[in-house]
């Protein structure tokens, strides 16, 4: 049974992280997505509240046999070795990503060799697509179908438009 972890901010869940996690499970038998909850990024929805949206677009997708959510608050590489797994699953968009997932793939392997990323490199219509920029558009009342997984679009707009 191949398992990886899909590690991130997730907040929210966009419809290009969704289209890693999709693509993820053609290699993969069994994938744990996991927001952070240390992130230095000053997030838009708590820690719960990111599993809870996660875990509605895992049903939406019917993906709930392979997939499942949990988080964790220490080194990623930690949560990893305690449930026995290798691999970490990474989107690479173009411009903005390489050096980054970089130094974080090797930070991650330095600490346990063990460790291997594996990247999807991001699916062309989503290529641009980040959570700022989607807070941007929500605010300012542009189109998001199709960027957000649409069982969490209306949590999404409302969240932004109260400040
Ligand atoms: P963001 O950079 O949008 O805040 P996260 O920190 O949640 O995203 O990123 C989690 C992982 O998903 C990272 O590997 C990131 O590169 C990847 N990712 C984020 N947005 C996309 C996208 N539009 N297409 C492919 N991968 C993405």
């Amino acid at each position: 049974m191949k398992k990886a972890v899909y590690p991130g901010s997730f907040d929210p869940m966009t419809c290009g992280h969704l289209d890693i996690l999709r693509r993820s499970l053609n290699i993969f038998d069994e994938v744990i997505v996991l927001p952070a909850s240390n992130s230095t990024k000053k997030s838009l929805f708590t820690t719960q509240q990111r599993i809870d949206q996660i875990r509605r677009i895992i049903a939406a997708e019917h993906l709930e046999d392979r997939v499942s959510v949990d988080t964790f608050d220490g080194l990623l590489v930690d949560y990893c070795i305690g449930k026995g797994i290798w691999t970490i699953i990474r989107g690479l968009r173009p411009f903005s990503d390489f050096e980054y997932e970089f130094e974080l793939a090797s930070a991650n392997r330095g600490i346990d060799s063990r460790i291997e990323t594996v990247f999807l490199i991001t699916n062309l219509q989503y290529s641009y697509l980040r959570s700022s920029i989607l807070k941007d558009l929500a605010r300012l009342d542009g189109d998001i179908t199709g960027k957000i997984p649409e069982c969490i679009k209306d949590e999404f707009i409302a969240r932004v438009k109260k400040g």
